[in-house]
């Protein structure tokens, strides 16, 4: 048994849907700009480029439903509705074809932002941890096994603000779809049971303030919601 010098934090996880059992989380990928509609609305070229990455702390997903406080240091605080895919088989240059056998299960997350801190990081060319990866800022709904659903390709996304829908599209648009990015991720580094990717958001991006009641989802995978206190 391992001696600690300082008591050993717990283990990250979300809850997965009609089971006591949690899924343990080990790192958080993200996909930035993964839908056309998204990419021009941040000023970018939708082009099919190369797709990049970004990360937050396994410890920044929190289960959802939840209460968010809204976050220090910003005065741009946004949503982002994602498809989450959960990992639970590892490997590296896994082949597109073969991706799905790696996944454990999907579901639908919301890749919260301080976008003013994110924009200020981006335009002078420095990195977006300060924007993205804060506390407490990747709320995820309970996560449901490929075992029951399968492996959605296609599907409303949406997410809506006090009841006003502000995202509505279908995971169809994805630029890079889920067996692609575990293909590209998996040549740079391997990838592990317990590893979650956000895939990316559709167009409709905007801020939230406190006492806003956010709600979303996406066909299939159920939905969540978040208030933000
Ligand atoms: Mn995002």
């Amino acid at each position: 048994m391992t001696d600690y010098v300082i008591e050993p934090p717990p283990t990250p996880s979300v809850a997965v849907d009609g089971a006591d059992a949690r899924f343990p989380v080990r790192r958080i990928f993200c996909v930035g700009r993964n839908y056309e509609a998204h990419a021009r609305e941040m000023g970018k070229d939708p082009t099919r480029d190369p797709p990049f990455f970004f990360m937050k702390p396994a410890d920044a997903a929190v289960d959802a439903p939840a209460v968010i406080a809204y976050p220090p240091e910003t005065s741009n605080f946004h949503y982002e509705i994602e498809l989450v895919v959960a990992i639970g088989k590892g490997g590296s240059t896994i082949a597109a074809e073969h991706a799905r056998d790696h996944v454990w299960g999907y579901g639908v997350g919301i890749d919260l932002t301080r976008r003013d801190l994110q924009l200020a990081a981006r335009d002078a060319g420095r990195p977006w941890c300060w924007g993205k990866a804060f506390d407490r800022s990747a709320p995820i709904a309970p996560l449901r096994p490929a075992a029951r659903v399968g492996h959605p390709a296609k599907g409303r996304i949406w997410l809506a603000v006090n009841g006003q829908v502000k995202q509505d599209q279908d995971i169809a648009d994805l630029i890079w779809n889920v067996p692609e990015i575990i293909a590209i991720i998996s040549r740079s580094m391997a990838l592990a049971p317990g590893d979650l990717i956000m895939t990316g958001t559709p167009a409709g991006v905007g801020p939230i303030v406190a006492g806003d009641e956010v709600t979303g989802g996406i066909d299939g995978l159920g939905e969540i919601a978040i208030t933000i206190a």
